[in-house]
């Protein structure tokens, strides 16, 4: 096939290419490609390839990864230069490289180029790392970066130890890392923040992030479609392995069989895991003895509940991120009311904050309340038993031991039982669970407390106006 030249720029023009025309013939190659070896194999390994050049009968491709360049190299190298050749018969061979900065950053050299010179064509990096990403990793969120994360108290030691790990190229400082705590309080965030550092700093290095359910996922697929010898591969050649959320297979034997392999074979070789969990690993039932022992061999880092000031620190970061003018009242308010999680407290933000542009308002603590009224008031009903008993002992005047305490003399008894009614009203508490907490009572116990409370405030006001007080004032 004649080599497409450019008359009107030089002499040399017979030793000019084309780079679309490198390209068009790459897209045949691959198009090819994709029809005998498949869909998902393509997406895997061929469709992140970019063509950077030809020189001296070599055609030059990159892809992302060292791991990638091996595999294409051992797998499709041969036949992509027999097809190439069908299409040009100048490609005597091809070479497979990895993308570097360099390739990046020459985004703006002209696409003509001379057949005896190697030219490194730009291709978005970032779209081929997130089209093999999106084959083996999970696609990561832009703003979960180290600096989008506020760091308090609760969260310094995770933080500290993710930060470690993004930085420490060569080596493995705590293998695994494990970061555990409850829902919303940022482990996803922390771990796509250690993969957009590291593929940020060492474009090379092979990060794969992705959740224990897609994890398991892929390996019934591969065991489905007789292809767990690429899974294996494919898992057991990244330098750094991210799985969130990995209770999720708990009770899961052959995935977790699948996983301890996997595990094992990696951290043999040196290389990072990062793993999540919303317990620590000997708190996850159903998990296998060997696998939580060697969750629990590296670091573990637990997230805890969210303090005031931290709350506070997120909710002025993210304002600011929104260039919104809030009241500092408005964020105290919040960061005081919304104390179940970030995500939470993230999310009323985003409502005070849409509502304020959509009604032309400037943000008030009135507004605030008004949007948020349905939310408020879940938050509120999040009292605990203990203040509950705190509060109706005090108001009754008893001890708070008589919570607990078997005496069944009516003064501690009806305040007791008051208490047990609010327990099942206020909290989401199951009956037993209730019993529980007052000196390990039984379920009827609470149910026939429930009853008789219900019973009095029938026939007795100033008792269901006492009742009704307490209740307003637990619910602040
Ligand atoms: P988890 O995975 O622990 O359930 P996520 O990482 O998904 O929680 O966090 C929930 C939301 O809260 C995300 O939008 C995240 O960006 C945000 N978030 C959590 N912790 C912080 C923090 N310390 N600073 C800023 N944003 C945070
Ligand atoms: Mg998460």
């Amino acid at each position: 096939m004649a080599v497409p030249t450019d008359e009107t720029e030089t002499g040399a023009s017979a030793n000019r290419i084309n780079m679309d025309e490198l390209k068009s013939e790459w897209q045949r190659v691959a198009e090819n490609l994709r029809g005998s070896i498949g869909e998902a194999v393509f997406q895997s390994w061929i469709k992140p390839i970019a063509v950077r050049g030809m020189q001296d009968g070599v055609a030059r491709i990159s892809v992302p990864t060292r791991f990638m360049r091996d595999w294409v190299n051992a797998h499709y190298s041969e036949r992509i230069t027999d097809l190439w050749q069908d299409e040009n018969s100048k490609v005597i061979n091809v070479d497979v490289g990895v993308f570097t900065d360099r390739t990046q950053k020459s985004a703006s050299k002209p696409e003509i180029l001379r057949a005896d010179t190697v030219v490194e064509v730009p291709q978005l990096l970032e779209t081929t790392l997130q089209s093999q990403a999106a084959q083996i990793s999970a696609s990561l969120d832009r703003r979960f970066t180290f600096d989008q994360f506020v760091v308090g108290k609760p969260n310094e030691f995770a933080y500290a130890a993710a930060r470690r790990v993004s930085e420490a190229s060569l080596s493995t400082p705590f293998n695994p890392l494990f970061l555990y705590g409850g829902v919303g309080l940022g482990k996803t965030h922390l771990m796509h923040a250690i993969a957009w550092h590291i593929r940020e700093q060492e474009p090379d290095r092979n990060v794969i992030y992705l959740s224990a359910e897609k994890f398991m996922y892929k390996f019934i697929r591969a065991l489905r479609e007789q292809t767990t010898v690429d899974f294996k591969e494919q898992f057991r050649s990244v330098d750094v392995l991210m799985i969130d959320d990995v209770q999720f297979i708990a009770g899961k034997e052959s995935t977790q069989e699948e996983f301890f392999h996997t595990f094992n074979s990696l951290v043999d070789e040196g290389r990072q895991i990062v793993i999540s969990a919303d317990k620590s690993p000997s708190d996850i039932e159903g998990m296998e003895e060997r696998l939580v022992s060697r969750l629990n061999c590296g670091l573990v880092a637990d997230i805890h509940a969210t303090t005031y000031e931290l709350r506070l620190g997120i909710l002025q970061s993210k304002a600011q991120q929104v260039s919104a003018q809030i009241p500092a009242k408005v964020l105290e308010f919040l960061a005081h009311k919304i104390t179940a999680n970030v995500r939470e407290l993230e999310g009323a933000l985003n409502r005070v904050v849409a509502h304020s542009q959509l009604v032309g308002r400037d943000i008030s603590l009135e507004a605030t309340q008004d949007v948020l009224h349905d939310l408020l008031r879940a938050n509120d009903r999040r009292v605990t038993i203990e203040e509950i008993q705190k509060q109706v002992a005090s108001h009754f005047n008893i001890r708070m031991s008589d919570m607990h305490s078997a005496r069944r003399a009516r003064s501690v008894a009806r305040p007791r039982q008051v208490a047990m009614y609010l327990a099942k009203q206020l909290t989401s508490r199951s009956l037993p669970e209730i019993g529980r907490k007052f000196g390990g009572r039984d379920h009827t116990t609470v149910m026939h407390a429930v009853r008789k409370v219900d019973e009095l405030r029938e026939h007795d006001s100033s008792f269901a106006e006492d009742v009704e007080l307490l209740k307003q004032m637990l619910e602040g």
